[in-house]
């Protein structure tokens, strides 16, 4: 396994992994937990919002497919820790602090390593003109308003994007919260113009006026842009 291999060359060994915090259920943060399990005979500890999906990957698969699965997924685990906003771990030298930060999915949490003043912030923020994947869009900009919040962060650590440092951590919160205010201002606007839009068109049409390949107008991503839909009283969804 690559992480294993990894964590050999630090000069450590993959059996003194004593805990896997999963930050969210989706199968691209899960796929090896089973296997590190299994091996090292670690804990696993997640939010309570995304126990049912990482205990029972069957069921995730049925309420959200997505291609391929069962190759990203090794299989399903027991949680053994349920992680609550505001908890502290203490693990060794390090102290983590817990953030529920949902909107992406229901029991998304962010970690905050306090010695490094680095934050793990999972999929919570969205890149600028990256496909937009959440579940509710009003709880993605209470979230990273609340990470906006921490203070003296120096270090980014967020999924599909390099490590940030200094002021860009900032500005990667910044530019997200802005994304989904674009995002919606479009949602908004198409779906005032056109009423007989099957919700396929409504998407593609939607992701074009973004700058994005319609061919991605997948149900996962209808779904994303549908909660807009649900903020639709929300001009500015900054200001809620
Ligand atoms: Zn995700």
């Amino acid at each position: 396994m690559v992480i294993f291999d990894y964590i050999k060359k630090t000069g450590r060994a993959p059996e003194e992994i004593s805990q896997v915090i999963l930050t969210h259920s989706h199968p691209d943060h899960i796929g090896a937990v089973q296997a590190i399990k299994k091996a090292s005979g670690c804990t696993v500890a997640a939010h309570l919002g995304e126990k049912s999906w990482i205990e029972d990957i069957e069921q995730q698969h049925r309420d959200r497919p997505i291609p391929n699965f069962h190759s990203i997924v090794g299989g399903s685990v027991n949680i053994d820790k349920i992680l609550e906003d505001g908890d502290v771990l203490e693990l060794g030298d390090i102290r983590l602090e817990v953030f529920h930060t949902p909107g992406h999915s229901k029991g998304s949490i962010s970690l905050l390593l306090h010695e490094d003043k680095a934050l793990l912030a999972g999929d919570v923020i969205p890149l600028a003109g990256s496909i937009p994947i959440y579940e509710d869009v009003l709880a993605s900009v209470r979230s990273i308003k609340k990470l906006r919040s921490i203070e003296g962060l120096d270090v980014l650590l967020t999924s599909w994007d390099n490590p940030r440092k200094g002021n860009e951590v900032y500005r990667m919160m910044d530019e997200g919260l802005s994304y989904l205010q674009r995002i919606h201002e479009i949602v908004i606007k198409i779906s005032g113009e056109t009423t007989t839009l099957t919700s396929e068109e409504w998407s593609k049409q939607i992701l074009t006026e973004l700058g994005l390949p319609p061919i991605v107008a997948n149900p996962l991503i209808i779904k994303s842009l549908k909660a807009h839909l649900k903020a639709r009283d929300h001009q500015n969804l900054l200001q809620n």
